[in-house]
């Protein structure tokens, strides 16, 4: 079934300096199972798509259905409910609070939907191998352990959907293979995931690779 579908997106960004038209008609489609790689050099609108299609960003043109609905039209409540439900975000400004440990970083968005379950908790920092850092702060981690944090709490609530941006940016290859497993897990349970990402290994193990050049979308 099609999780997620975006149609014809264009999106503009006006500064003082410049115009840019960052996305120029971007339509995709995302299947319940399916491991997409989005890849694209620096500046190619990875970023601004992954945005569009959380509906945390408007496009300018063309729309978007998560299971047929266009989020943008809810009330602001209702889009962050249901986003909060079905997708799991990890954009590249990150989803840590940073009073918060890594632990209580991946309770917080079950609390919002109901209780913590620890033994969820507990299973999802030992898949992205920070079990041993589950009670460091954000500002204490590196890079690539703040990535995986962020990839725990964008799966807390086990959503249809995970975006992700770089979730294997500066991780060995030994905890690359440890998320793509955990990756494939979720797939055979239905999730749809796509990743923007640099990572020709996890590119290799997608079920599709498209390529973002200049806000155009190149389907492989
Ligand atoms: P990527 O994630 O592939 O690096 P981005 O989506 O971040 O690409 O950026 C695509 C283009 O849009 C770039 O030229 C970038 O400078 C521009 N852009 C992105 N966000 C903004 C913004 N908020 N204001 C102005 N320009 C932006
Ligand atoms: P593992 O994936 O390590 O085999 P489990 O089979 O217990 O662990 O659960 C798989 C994942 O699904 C957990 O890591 C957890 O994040 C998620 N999950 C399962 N049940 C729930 C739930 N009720 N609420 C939120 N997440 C859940």
């Amino acid at each position: 079934a099609c999780l997620l579908e975006a149609m014809d997106l264009y999106r503009f960004f006006h500064t003082q300096e410049s115009e840019t038209l960052a996305l120029r008609g971007v339509s995709l489609t995302l299947r319940e199972g399916e491991l997409v790689a989005l890849m694209g050099p620096s500046g190619s609108g990875k970023s601004t798509l992954l945005a569009c299609l959380a509906s945390l960003d408007v496009p300018d043109g063309g729309h978007v259905e998560f299971l047929g609905m266009r989020l943008t039209r809810l009330s602001d409540a209702e889009r962050a409910r249901r986003r909060a439900q079905g997708i799991g975000i990890l954009l590249q400004s990150g989803n840590l609070f940073s009073g918060l440990t890594v632990a209580d970083n991946v309770r917080l968005p079950m609390r919002l939907i109901g209780q913590a379950n620890e033994k969820c908790v507990d299973a999802l920092l030992a898949d992205v191998g920070l079990w041993d850092r589950r009670h460091a702060y954000p500002g204490q981690l590196s890079g690539g352990e703040a990535a995986r944090a962020g990839l725990a709490v964008a799966l807390a609530n086990a959503p249809q959907i995970l975006l992700a941006d770089e979730p294997t940016g500066e991780v060995d290859a030994e905890t690359e293979l440890r998320i793509l497993t955990l990756f494939d897990r979720r797939r055979e349970s239905g999730m749809a995931i796509l990743v923007a990402t640099h990572s020709t290994f996890l590119a290799r193990h997608a079920s599709r690779v498209i390529q973002l050049r200049d806000g155009r979308l190149h389907h492989d």
